[in-house]
């Protein structure tokens, strides 16, 4: 079946007890069990609920994945696969990651005893050459946040193999409407389901997809050990996020790429980035891995500080606020806001400069859009 069939189906299938067609919230800790040593398929909802349960199926569906694993945030999926590693593994990073995971590798796990080194996301000869005998996984995002840079995955799958290591990709950004890491050789998809998935920035989310056995029952494992786990209200919220995934991909595509042209020619704005754009400069690696270019788009506008701030007051519609992928669009600051836990010196040398801001394009009217944008460049 297509993507937007399993997107509505897989999982899904209506309530046996009762026929619902949606999948019910099952509000419930524990269940009944009709002897000792004897479940009926759940014990525990830390363990295992049958709402959780269908978002998992739905999502490893929709990644081309064998097993899904939900959990209680983007960053508690990256915890999870993180456990997959032991102290003294080394972990290479793509340069351009989420604020929230470079804290996650610098404050929490180089203390555990993890060692990080982060590699030009879009060379994978760079991370071939920083492969030691003890790496472990490759981690990327791709397209990159914020600077929409783009991770070539086969590439890096390749590398990963050489390494013996795992290649582990957040595919937050693009969602699996556009891109499926797993399909280019990625051992482990991670997601922020907060973002897209959810998509009407009312839950927030995370879940890891992956098609090898003995990751997934070490995932599996953590999951239930350490409890990182979604209620059955949240998974219900994103499961019927995921319903609309494709409807809602097609239209923040169509919004952005009329937008970054808008914005590319606008004298207000110093660069554009954005992955759709001819002028990306990994434009064809993207086209060839991705089947869109998403909804994201980020700029440096003409100045600093000062420019960025006008620009944000002036914006009625854009929102200024964390996270993406919602309906609605947002503009977001990186240099104060997603990336602030970047030390200073490390955001300007990995290119975030003051200058920088952030757009979630959202499925509003583009027109309206365009006429909020050109108003608030002035
Ligand atoms: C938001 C985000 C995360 C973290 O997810 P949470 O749901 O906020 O914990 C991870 N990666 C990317 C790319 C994100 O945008």
């Amino acid at each position: 079946m297509k993507f937007e069939t399993r997107a509505i189906h897989d999982g899904q299938s209506a309530d046996p007890a009762t026929g619902a067609v949606t999948i019910p919230v099952f509000q419930t800790s524990t269940y009944q069990q009709d002897g000792i040593g004897k479940p009926r398929g759940y014990e525990y909802s830390r363990t295992g609920n049958p709402t959780r349960h269908a978002l998992e199926e739905a999502l490893a569906s929709l990644e081309s994945g064998k097993h899904g694993l939900a959990f209680a945030s983007g960053v508690a999926a990256t915890t999870a696969v993180l456990q997959l590693l032991r102290p003294g593994d080394h972990v290479l990073a793509g340069d351009d990651i989420y604020g929230g995971t470079y804290r996650l590798l610098e404050k929490v796990y180089s203390p555990w005893g993890l060692h990080v080194d982060y590699v030009d996301t879009t060379d994978p000869n760079a991370f071939a050459a920083a492969v030691l005998p003890n790496t472990k996984l490759i981690w990327v995002e791709t397209p990159t946040n914020p600077l929409l840079k783009i991770a070539d995955i086969a590439a890096l799958a390749g590398v990963a193999k050489q390494a013996g290591a795992l290649l582990a990709v957040d595919n937050t950004f693009a969602s699996p409407w556009f891109q499926r890491p797993l399909e280019l050789g990625a051992h482990i998809v991670v997601h922020s389901t907060t973002k897209y998935l959810g998509g009407h920035s009312d839950v927030v989310g995370g879940a890891v997809i992956t098609s090898l056995d003995d990751e997934f029952n070490d995932l599996k494992f953590y999951q239930n050990a350490a409890g990182a786990i979604p209620g059955p209200w949240d998974c219900w919220l994103i499961l019927r996020g995921l319903k609309t995934l494709a409807v809602r991909m097609r239209e923040h595509e169509r919004n952005a790429k009329h937008l970054a042209l808008i914005l590319e020619k606008h004298p207000a704005v110093k660069r554009v980035f954005y992955p759709g754009l001819a002028t990306h400069p990994q434009h064809e690696l993207a086209a060839k891995q991705m089947s869109g270019f998403g909804g994201m788009i980020s700029l440096e506008l003409n100045g600093g500080f000062e420019a960025v701030e006008q620009f944000v007051a002036r914006l009625k519609i854009f929102i200024l606020g964390e996270s993406l992928g919602g309906v609605e669009s947002l503009v977001c600051y990186p240099p104060r806001m997603t990336h602030s836990s970047f030390p200073a010196k490390e955001r300007h040398r990995r290119g975030i400069h003051d200058n920088l801001v952030r757009l979630s394009v959202g499925i509003e009217n583009v027109d309206d859009l365009e006429q909020d944008l050109r108003n608030a460049l002035g």
